[in-house]
C-alpha cells in the first residue's frame, strides 16, 4: 500500500535455511554425497541424482547458509534483528525447525548464546535504562507443558489472563543476575531436557522447547513519566518435523495413531496462515505450544524460523519438506 508498509509486510516472518555438514554415518554411507548447495546468500539447488516427480531444484530465502557457515554468522544474519527487537520492547520469537538431527539444538543453543551476550552487550551500553532479565523455560510433550527449571514439577495447566494472554499456571521465573547467571539458568534447562531424552529415547524428537528471556526495562531518570515496558524474547526448538511434515506436505488427511503432534501442526498452520495474504482466522487456540506463544507471534511480534536440513540424498524427501514449509513461511 502507498505511503505506508502493508500489514503483510510488518508482520513478515524472517525464513532463513541451515544445512548442515555431511555427519560421519552420512559420509560412511555408500556414495554419499552432499545433495544441496547453496548457490549464493539466498538460494539452495538441489544437485542431486535426478527425481522422479517435477520437484523443484531451485529455492529462494531471506538467507541460507551452508554446511561451512559458523552459527555466529546464522545468529548475526538469521536471528541477531528479531532477537534485539525484544531489548525495544517488541515480543520476539526464534523457532529451529527440522527433521531430527538436521541440527536444530546445535543451531538454538548458538543463537541463544549468541543473543545473550549480545543483551548484555546492550545492557552495559545504554547506561541511561535500567534492566532486568528473568527467564523461564518449559517443554512440551504429548501436550504436557512441564517447567524446564524445576526438575520435579508436574504437569503445568493453562490459564488465560484478560490482560497477559494465555499463561502458563505456576511457571517458574527466575531473575538472571548477570550473564553468567542467565548462562547458568539456560544450562540447568539443558540438562533437564537431557534428563527427559535419555527416560524416553525419543522425546527429543517429540518434544518442543522454549526458553522465554523476560526483558523488563524503565528510564533510570525520576522524572515523572518513566517510560517502561516488558517484552518477551522466546527461543523455540520444535520437534522434529518428520512429526508434521507428511500433513504438512500433501495436505493429506491425518492418519490415525501415526505420531501426530498437535503443537507442531498447529503451529505450521498459524505461520502459513501469517504468511499468507488473506487474513482470516488465526487458530492459535488449538494447541498449547500456539497459545503459550500467542503473543510473541503475529500481530505487533516479531518472528524468525531457522529451519536446519541435512545435506544427505538419504534426507531428501524430508529435506525437500523443510523446504516447503520454510517456502509457506516466508
Ligand atoms: P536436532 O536437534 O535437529 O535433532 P542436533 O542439533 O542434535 O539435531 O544435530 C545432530 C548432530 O549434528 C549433532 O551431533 C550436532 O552436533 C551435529 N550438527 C548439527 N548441525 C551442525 C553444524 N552446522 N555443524 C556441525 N555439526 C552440526
Ligand atoms: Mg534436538
Amino acid at each position: 500500500t502507498p505511503g505506508g508498509s502493508s500489514r503483510a509486510q510488518e508482520e513478515k516472518i524472517f525464513v532463513t535455511v541451515r544445512v548442515r555438514p555431511l555427519s560421519k554415518k552420512e559420509l560412511a554411507m555408500k556414495d554419499q554425497k552432499a545433495s544441496w548447495d547453496c548457490a549464493d546468500s539466498q538460494t539452495i539447488l538441489y544437485k542431486g541424482p535426478p527425481q522422479d516427480r517435477a520437484a523443484p531444484t531451485s529455492y529462494t530465502f531471506d538467507k541460507v547458509f551452508g554446511p561451512a557457515c559458523p552459527t555466529d554468522l546464522v545468529y548475526e544474519d538469521g536471528a541477531k534483528d528479531v532477537a534485539m527487537s525484544a531489548l525495544t520492547g517488541i515480543n520476539a520469537t526464534i523457532f529451529a525447525y527440522g527433521q531430527t538431527s538436521s541440527g536444530k539444538t546445535f543451531t538454538m543453543r548458538g543463537v541463544t548464546e549468541s543473543a545473550v551476550s549480545d543483551i548484555y552487550r546492550h545492557i552495559q551500553n545504554t547506561p541511561e535504562r535500567e534492566f532486568i532479565i528473568k527467564i523461564s523455560a518449559m517443554e512440551i510433550y504429548n501436550e504436557v507443558v512441564k517447567d524446564l527449571l524445576r526438575p520435579d514439577s508436574g504437569p503445568l495447566r493453562l490459564l488465560d489472563d484478560p490482560e497477559k494472554g494465555t499463561i502458563v499456571e505456576k511457571l517458574d521465573e527466575e531473575i538472571a543476575k548477570d550473564s553468567q547467571h542467565l548462562r547458568h539458568l539456560i544450562g540447568i534447562c539443558e540438562e533437564q531436557r537431557h534428563v527427559g531424552e535419555t527416560a524416553l529415547n525419543d522425546a527429543s524428537s517429540r518434544s518442543h522447547q522454549i526458553i522465554r528471556l523476560i526483558v523488563e526495562s524503565r528510564l533510570r531518570e525520576a522524572s515523572g513519566c518513566v517510560k517502561s515496558f516488558v517484552a518477551n524474547l522466546n527461543f523455540v526448538d520444535l520437534a522434529g518435523s518428520e512429526r508434521a511434515a507428511q500433513t504438512n506436505a500433501i495436505g493429506a488427511r491425518l492418519k490415525e495413531g501415526c505420531h501426530i503432534n498437535r503443537s507442531l501442526l498447529t503451529l505450521t498452520t498459524v505461520i502459513r496462515k501469517l504468511s499468507s495474504e488473506k487474513s482470516g482466522h488465526i487458530p492459535y487456540r488449538d494447541s498449547k505450544l500456539t497459545r503459550i506463544l500467542q503473543l510473541s507471534l503475529g500481530g505487533n511480534a516479531r518472528t524468525a524460523i531457522i529451519c536446519t536440513m541435512s545435506p544427505a540424498l538419504t534426507h531428501v524427501e524430508q529435506s525437500r519438506n523443510t523446504l516447503f514449509f520454510a517456502t509457506c513461511a516466508k
